[in-house]
């Protein structure tokens, strides 16, 4: 029987180009996303693959999300916690409900989904844990010091979790996408694009939800089980660690 893998946020931009991937590298896939319905069905829709809503920042949702999951499709084998939003200002006018809202979903939300398939991965003494944090988790940006903090968080959880998951054949590593792709960057006017944002990316594109897809196919496949703890940059060169 093929593994289970659940996404969150798995129903739109690079998440929806996960869910994908994984269901066509075979995987049964489930989707969860926060309340857009209509994207939601409209991705269900086209791609077969079932969707569930719950809130990724709230522990009680996650642990009964986990569970709907699990009765409906089998132990969940692979987890992406791909989830995340932005309330960007700059720091002095930012609001502490800017700042909780962010790392409520960005890192506490990690916390909150992983934990309850966690205990079941150990048991199997298998498991794949990918995290989507980001380039200005690494770099840091201004006008983000909660976005940046939470997704430098991600890949501090992702190093400790690690260690306590490799005796029981669980990996747990990160994934830090640059500018990709996907409706909220396009929506940028395409005069910021050109003169501003693809001059500082050395391959010269931005890159696609795909490209991001594909690391994650791979960091939850057999092939890479001696690759743990680990922050892939997937960013066009703009950035090195
Ligand atoms: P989108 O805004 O396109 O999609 C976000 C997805 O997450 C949606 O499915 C949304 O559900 C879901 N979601 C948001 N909040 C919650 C929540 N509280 N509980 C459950 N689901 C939630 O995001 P992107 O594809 O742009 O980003 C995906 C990830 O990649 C994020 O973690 C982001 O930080 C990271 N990233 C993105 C980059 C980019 O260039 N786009 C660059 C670097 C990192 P719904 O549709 O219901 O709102």
């Amino acid at each position: 029987m093929s593994r289970v893998a659940l996404v969150t946020g798995g129903t739109r931009g690079i998440g929806a180009a996960i869910s994908i991937a994984l269901k066509g590298a075979g995987y049964r896939v489930a989707a969860n996303y926060a309340g857009n319905e209509e994207k939601a069905q409209a991705f269900s829709d086209v791609t077969g693959i079932p969707v569930f809503k719950w809130d990724v920042s709230d522990y009680a949702s996650c642990a009964a999300g986990a569970a709907t999951i699990e009765e409906a499709l089998g132990p969940v084998e692979v987890l992406v916690n791909n989830a995340g939003i932005t309330r960007d200002a700059m720091f002095h006018k930012m609001t502490p409900s800017q700042w909780n809202e962010v790392v409520n979903v960005n890192l506490n939300g990690l916390f909150n989904m992983t934990h309850p398939v966690w205990s079941g991965m150990r048991d199997r003494n298998f498991g794949r844990v990918v995290n989507i944090s980001s380039i200005n988790g690494q770099k840091g940006q201004m006008g983000q010091a909660n976005y940046s903090a939470s997704k430098a968080g991600d890949i501090g959880f992702t190093k400790a979790l690690a260690q306590e998951g490799a005796a029981k054949g669980i990996t747990v590593n990160a994934i830090c996408p640059g500018y990709i792709g996907t409706e909220m960057v396009r929506a940028v006017p395409e005069k910021v694009l050109n003169e501003r944002i693809i001059p500082q990316i050395p391959v010269g594109r931005l890159g696609e939800p795909e490209e991001v897809a594909r690391c994650v196919v791979f960091l939850a496949s057999d092939d890479a089980g001696f690759i743990t703890g680990s922050t892939l940059s997937a960013n066009g060169g703009q950035f090195f660690v």
